[in-house]
């Protein structure tokens, strides 16, 4: 039986240093280069110790693990949190401590703090903002490239549906500038009209959408034009 959580088990050799963890017991520690840099005498935790599991704990490997001054996740158990954007309570799973710190390769004092759903909000809208940064990027590289004005032009009107703003003017500028240079570019059009609707300019946008419908080539843009017909059904009210 190995030392309960908080009790005092005397080391088993004089030589060999032990310290005590609320949840691994007595950690034995080995003479060796601390991570700390601090000289003088250094000890590190041993990572083959291997305490005896609790229910449900999942078995850990300090050697994937990055650690300096953390003791190491000898097991993990559930974690009960609390999300820090919608408040409700929930499991940090000790699997899912585990594929954090020994797969992906997170740091030890790196913790889940919003739910799963959260998570998955805060993901997808990072990915939205990163995609605006990365598209503004490429477009001053290219200013009339077209998939790299289409892109930002894409990732504008997604970051004004998510969050309210986008640099539309400057989607919809860099659009017409595309059209003049290549007017073969019908997307362009559609995008306009996609654009002027994000920043709340109704009839502008129809008529884009009309123009789509009337100068692109059935062949190659069906999603666009069902996509655009579908809009100026719903726009026909407030465009009128
Ligand atoms: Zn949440």
């Amino acid at each position: 039986m190995e030392a309960r959580p908080g009790a005092a088990v005397p080391s088993r050799s004089p030589t060999k240093r032990t310290r005590r963890h609320r949840l691994f017991g007595e950690v034995p520690l080995l003479p060796g280069p601390g991570a700390s840099g601090l000289s003088g005498p250094a000890w590190t935790y041993d990572p083959d110790y291997r305490p005896d599991l609790p229910a449900g704990a999942v078995r850990g490997d300090p050697r994937r693990q990055l650690f300096c001054c953390e003791v190491p996740r000898y097991f993990y158990v559930d974690a009960d949190r609390t999300c820090r954007d919608c408040g409700a309570p929930f499991v940090f799973s000790a699997r899912e401590q585990k594929h954090w710190y020994e797969t992906l390769g997170f740091r030890l004092d790196a913790a889940a703090v919003r739910c799963l759903s959260c998570r998955r909000v805060y993901r997808r809208d990072r990915g939205i903002a990163r995609a605006l940064a990365d598209a503004s990027r490429a477009l001053a590289e290219a200013p009339l490239h077209p998939p790299a004005v289409l892109a930002y032009a894409r990732a504008a009107v997604a970051h004004a549906e998510r969050f309210g703003h986008a640099p539309l003017d400057g989607a919809i500028a860099a659009l017409r500038a595309l059209l003049r240079h290549a007017p073969a570019a019908v997307e362009a059009v559609y995008l306009e009209g996609r654009c002027a609707e994000a920043a709340g300019r109704p009839r502008r946008a129809a008529a884009s959408y009309e123009k789509f419908l009337a100068v692109a080539p059935a062949r190659g843009n069906a999603a666009l034009a069902r996509d655009a017909r579908a809009r100026l059904d719903d726009l026909a009210p407030r465009a009128s």
